[in-house]
């Protein structure tokens, strides 16, 4: 598929998304009725960020997205360097800094009264808007309360949740529980009862100097990546292993990972204060976390002309 001219900066200020091939306001971005994307959430994505006018770890994020189409049997007609291309244009065309920058690819809509998937044509979207927090930082220093919802359970043998994906009925519930319980956000565990994820984002416990996070049943965050790598970094011990509830619930700090904020430092569970917050090790893993998308080998600038 040939690529469009890289568009000028500021052609659609404020956001911008590249749908059918060309770049577009997003008012004009818009995808069928008919297309099972949205009728059976038959879609993968991905979401990278840009702060400060530079894409952190595209690479990794271009990775996931190409293996999660590999797994839904998905196929989008750009190269790798043309991906890029039109991430960094959409960035571009918005004008934006700071930005949160996604890529889509939905099955497509099927010939009519067509059930089989492999005859869908796949469709590939993706836009760049500005920069969205799971929390923004005056709710983080305030503190953020979170739900675990056990009534919500994902299963790692349905929808595989290392693909990232618009199964989010589950994390939507899980959310109406937080906040019929005047709670910020939520979490949901496993059928064994271990927490797993949030609505965009991993969990980290910490108890006694010890950084803990879910080893499956979850999407392996970028951000879940990074956090992990700067343990080793700076010597922190880590262990990747189930999360039973009680044992968050003990725990001395718990932290959010996320391309939406980073590293997100939570005050409480269900309304019980933790007894270190903002904890000691989730403020190195923050300060170190946000040093290091400032770091010129993790930077991949976008030209704004
Ligand atoms: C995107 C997402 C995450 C966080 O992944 P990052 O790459 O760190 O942004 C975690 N869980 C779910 C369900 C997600 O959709």
């Amino acid at each position: 598929m040939t690529l469009p001219p890289s568009p000028p900066t500021g052609l659609h200020e404020g956001g911008c998304a590249f749908a059918d091939g060309a770049y577009v306001p997003l008012s004009e971005a818009k995808v069928s009725l008919f297309d099972w994307g949205f009728t059976r959430s038959d879609a993968t994505y991905d979401v990278a960020s840009t702060w400060e006018g530079a894409f952190f770890r595209l690479d990794t994020h271009m990775d996931r997205f190409f293996a999660s189409l590999e797994k839904m049997r998905m196929s989008i007609p750009y190269s790798r360097e043309a991906l890029r291309a039109i991430l960094h244009g959409c960035v571009r065309a918005s004008g934006l800094k700071d930005c949160y920058v996604a890529m889509v690819c939905t099955r497509g809509v099927p010939p009519k009264g067509a059930r089989d998937p492999r005859l869908a044509e796949n469709r590939f979207y993706a836009y760049a808007l500005p920069y969205v927090w799971i929390a923004p930082p005056d709710k983080q220093r305030e503190g953020i309360d979170l739900h675990i919802s056990e009534r919500v359970r994902i299963a790692p043998e349905s929808v595989d949740p290392t693909v990232k994906n618009y199964h989010w009925i589950d994390l939507v519930q899980s959310l109406f529980d937080a906040y019929d319980r005047g709670r910020d956000t939520s979490c949901v565990v496993d059928a064994q009862g271990n927490v797993a994820e949030g609505p965009g984002f991993n969990v980290f416990i910490v108890k006694d100097g010890e950084v803990r996070t879910a080893d499956r049943g979850v999407l392996e965050g970028v951000s879940r990546r990074t956090v992990i790598e700067l343990c080793g970094k700076l010597g922190l011990p880590l262990r990747v292993a189930p999360l039973p509830v009680a044992e968050v619930r003990a725990a001395d700090e718990v932290f959010l990972s996320s391309t939406g904020g980073g590293v997100l430092p939570i005050a409480k569970l269900d309304g019980v204060p933790l007894p270190r917050f903002p904890g000691p090790v989730t403020q190195r893993l923050h300060d170190a976390y946000w040093a290091l998308r400032k770091e010129p080998a993790y930077r991949d600038e976008v030209d704004y002309g």
